[in-house]
């Protein structure tokens, strides 16, 4: 992916390899100064109501673009920012931004909901809850337009902060979501214990649905467990029609992935919002 970045952006790769290791020592510094110098900006990629076709939510996904170095994909630098504490920065960039994303669609008369990944960290920082009440004030959003999304594995490593933490969060009126769910090892009594609003299965195990058996009954249920907790779930990594027709007929709720959209940049995801209202509508009609 990050190749593909760098084609399209028409930049060549190696540097990245040659000084990679100082780079990775100098991160935390590296990565506060890309935020103020606004080398990192968020990419949307539309949720799907699978009955509707309607776009009700997009995630946002942060890229880096270094002038020199090119793209940088979450992958790379997400992990070594949790590991030494600059994530709570980045994480107060990405729902800051998603946060006044969410004021300029309700400004174009768009309600779309806009979700943000969020790290275990910053559910074991209490500062953190209070930087989400500051910016619902400071932008005067629906509490219920931001979705947090936190992966399965972050919860399991966060165990009890991680419930207090996502208690105090649900209190504010925001929308939950547990990402990635498959891959992890939670206990069904965790899952029914935290407050979510909505499972994202994995999508190692959606792009594998309609040729392995396995994985097709893993979804399957992952949808029924959904259900049966009273949470709406999304599929991540829908790339085929075909996968999406089987979801359909499991009676999954949202499907995310390349075959519906790519993450756009803000601009387009605005054309496309627009675009695929007008479609709703007129096939409605
Ligand atoms: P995620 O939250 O599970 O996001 C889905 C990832 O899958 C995204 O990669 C997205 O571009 C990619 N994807 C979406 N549809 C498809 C598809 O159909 N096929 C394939 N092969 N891939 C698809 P991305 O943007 O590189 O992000 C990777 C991970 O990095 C995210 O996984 C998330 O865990 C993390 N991440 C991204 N942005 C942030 C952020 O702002 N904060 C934190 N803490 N983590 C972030
Ligand atoms: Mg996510
Ligand atoms: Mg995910
Ligand atoms: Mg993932």
């Amino acid at each position: 992916q990050a190749e593909e970045g760098k084609r399209r952006l028409g930049l060549s790769g190696g540097q990245q390899d040659r000084d990679g290791e100082q780079w990775r020592v100098g991160l935390a510094a590296t990565l506060r100064k890309a935020i103020e110098a606004g080398h990192l900006r968020l990419t949307f990629q539309p949720k799907m109501c699978i009955g509707t076709g309607e776009v009700t939510h997009v995630e946002a996904l942060v890229r880096w673009l270094d002038p020199e170095r090119g793209p940088i994909f979450p992958d790379q630098f997400i992990p070594l920012a949790e590991a030494n504490g600059s994530i709570s920065d980045l994480t107060r960039f990405v729902v800051a931004e998603a946060a006044d994303m969410i004021a300029r669609l309700r400004a174009n008369g768009l309600t779309t909901g806009v979700a943000v990944n969020i790290s275990t960290n910053d559910l074991a920082d209490p500062a953190f809850v209070e930087f989400v009440a500051e910016t619902l004030r400071r932008t005067g959003i629906p509490p219920d337009a931001l979705t947090l999304e936190i992966t399965e594995t972050g919860l399991i490593e966060g165990r009890t902060e991680a419930l207090v933490s996502a208690r105090r969060l649900k209190a504010l009126g925001l929308r939950l979501s547990i990402d990635d769910y498959g891959t992890g090892q939670s206990t069904m009594a965790y899952v029914e214990q935290f407050p979510a609003d909505e499972l994202k299965i994995d999508m190692s195990f959606v792009m594998r649905m309609t040729d392995d058996r396995a994985n097709a009954i893993l979804v399957k249920s992952a949808i029924d467990l959904g259900h049966a907790l009273g949470l709406s779930v999304v599929a991540e990594g829908v790339e085929t029609a075909g996968i999406l027709t089987a979801l359909r007929e499991q009676r999954c709720d949202y499907a995310q992935g390349y075959h519906i959209s790519r993450p756009l940049e803000a601009d387009d995801l605005f054309t496309y919002l627009s675009a695929s209202r007008e479609g709703v509508l007129r096939s409605a009609a």
